[in-house]
């Protein structure tokens, strides 16, 4: 049974989700509390944070900081699988990328120094090719 309070949960959660999806590019959480503004759902900005931090650690939306410590989310293309971002920081399009030699050195520094349980967080920036010409 669910009480009316964790329906309205559930539907906030999907707007913030759908707002992601829409929006395509990374999005602050104020800016997707603008976006949700006026809509029917109308989270306020902690629960949208909250609901953009239970996305992400779901892997259902990417998150990135970015050299000036703002925090961004995006919908990802790629859920559930481990992956990294190559991100420009002019415009915001973003590359879902795969590094291995990233996965082999980081599981050999663990090993090394026989930490167990590690994980990482490597995200690139730089301008894309229509923001360099
Ligand atoms: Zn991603
Ligand atoms: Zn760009
Ligand atoms: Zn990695």
């Amino acid at each position: 049974m669910s009480t009316p309070a964790k329906t309205r949960h559930t539907a906030q959660a999907g707007a913030v989700r759908d707002a992601l999806e829409r929006a395509g590019g990374f999005l602050s959480a104020q800016e997707v509390y603008d976006a949700l503004r006026g809509d029917a759902q109308g989270a306020g900005l902690t629960t949208v944070y909250r609901q953009l931090q239970s996305l992400a650690a779901r892997g259902v939306a990417d998150v990135i900081v970015s050299p000036d410590g703002t925090t961004s989310y995006r919908y990802c293309r790629a859920p559930g699988t481990h992956h990294h971002h190559l991100v420009c920081r002019s415009c915001g399009r973003a590359e879902e990328v795969e590094g291995p030699a990233v996965e082999q050195w980081t599981s050999a520094v663990a090993e090394k120094f026989g930490y167990t349980e590690v994980n990482h967080t490597v995200e690139i920036f730089g301008l894309c090719p229509s923001c360099t010409r």
